[in-house]
């Protein structure tokens, strides 16, 4: 792959924007990438580690703060003509049909209208809509609404092919249909792109689809690391190397990072360790299955069990891990000693070795903690935390950390929030 030319080259590429408290948000710092003609690079990250705004600085469709983008060596000032964007929500134009929704783009080139009809009833052939010409968006399934997104982009034949999160809002089984179909196209010779460059959250879809994957950390966004995947096409996701994959990239994403610190729960600032932003029943929830199969159990088997992706339990074993009820090891959940004794005591029991955890593990709880132990009369308003989290947060993430650190506190019995006045107040 190294010989192959490279299509968009992402160099030192920084991005801010302006925050809530008059300072600067850093959202991606340092990121060095890139796109080579043949391959599919998968973006990988969680929520907010920045993967939309990478793509669209890939795209030109917002510019860096620092670093440079480059289009076959070209840096971009403004759009990038070798790119063509699909969206998770499709995007499509409700009052188009789906021929017209296809056309829009050549329409904007300046394409004469004859080759644009032309151009793209083929872009409707090739990926599986002919017949659909004359439908609107809302006469059709998400699935094939996505097709009509794919088409738009596809019919621009552009060199490389952005897509964000193109298969989340689809269900599961249409979701899995589409990627199918997009590689059998990728691998055929009438598709129009050099490159396909994919965001996703979910790592099965990043070892399905990608020769690359890049891993995306975040506060601010970085690159964590990228791993080749090497696997024939079509691939078995119950393959043992497809695993070994998923479980490195588990790894990665986890923050599990050779060299890289994440300071322990029991000595991190509020901003150094966030709450993962799941509630006290969801915590209990988890370890009770982990529970009730004997302390132990695969998190692909419970994410099955419960009909879920592994990605949206993330946040769940974070929260156990952080608060030292769940030991996680590649893909295996394990109740710790504090975890067993949590899942097995009555409720006052529960909630004091909870109040324990919190005290001790999330930063933000102790932070509360003390300064109401400091505090004239055990009174603070929650303005106060939420005017300092913002210095380190978004300002929706600063209210749902500070969302967080109240149910669990108030769980605990550690502290009390009266939503009146706004007054955190030591019970
Ligand atoms: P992802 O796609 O990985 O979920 P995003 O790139 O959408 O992440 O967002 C990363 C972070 O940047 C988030 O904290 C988000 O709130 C912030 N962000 C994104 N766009 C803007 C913007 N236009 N203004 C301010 N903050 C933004
Ligand atoms: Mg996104």
């Amino acid at each position: 792959m190294m010989g192959k030319e490279i299509l968009i080259e992402a160099a030192a590429l920084g991005k801010s924007f302006p925050g809530a408290a008059g300072d600067e948000l850093q959202v991606l710092e340092g990121i060095d990438l890139q796109l080579r003609a043949g391959e599919i690079v998968a973006l990988l990250g969680r929520s907010g580690s920045g993967k939309s705004t990478l793509l669209r600085t890939l795209a030109g469709l917002i510019a860096p703060s620092s670093g440079s983008v480059r289009y076959r060596g070209t840096e971009l000032r403004g759009a990038n003509p070798g790119t063509a964007m699909v969206f998770q929500s499709f995007a499509l134009m409700p009052w188009l049909t789906v021929q017209d929704n296809v056309e829009l783009g050549l329409a904007a080139r300046q394409v004469a209208p004859r080759e644009r009809t032309e151009r793209a009833l083929a872009a409707i052939d090739l990926i599986g809509l002919d017949g659909f010409e004359s439908a609107y968006p809302k006469e059709l399934s998400g699935g094939m609404r996505q097709r009509v997104g794919f088409a738009r982009a596809l019919v621009l034949e552009p060199d490389v092919l952005l897509m964000d999160e193109p298969f989340s809002a689809l269900d599961v089984l249409t979701a899995e249909n589409l990627r199918g179909e997009l590689i059998s196209l990728w691998s055929g010779e009438r598709f129009p792109t050099k490159a396909v460059c994919v965001v996703t959250h979910n790592i099965e879809e990043a070892v399905q689809l990608a020769d690359r994957v890049v891993v995306l950390g975040a506060n601010p966004g970085h690159l964590v690391a990228e791993v080749e995947i090497g696997l024939e096409r079509p691939r078995d996701k119950k393959s043992p190397r497809f695993a070994a994959l998923v479980e490195r990239l588990y790894d990665h994403l986890t923050g599990r990072e050779p060299g890289v610190d994440v300071p322990e729960p029991a000595e991190a600032t509020p901003t150094a360790r966030p709450l993962p932003p799941v509630s006290v029943g969801g915590l209990a929830g988890l370890t009770e299955i982990v529970g009730a199969s004997g302390g132990r159990a695969e998190l692909p088997d419970i994410a099955g069990e419960l009909n879920f992706e592994i990605d949206d339990l993330f946040p769940l074993v974070d929260a156990a891990t952080m608060l030292d009820l769940l030991t996680v090891d590649g893909g295996e959940l394990a109740l710790t000693t504090t975890g067993k004794e949590f899942t097995g005591a009555d409720i006052q029991r529960s909630k004091e070795i909870f109040a324990a955890q919190v005290r001790d593990r999330a930063p933000l709880v102790r932070t509360i903690v003390r300064a109401l132990a400091s505090s004239q009369n055990g009174k603070l308003r929650a303005d106060f935390f939420l005017d300092l989290l913002r210095r380190g947060f978004p300002s929706t993430e600063a209210r749902q950390q500070l969302d967080t650190a109240i149910d669990w506190g108030r769980y605990g019995e550690l502290y009390d929030y009266d939503t009146d006045s706004g007054q955190l107040t030591v019970p």
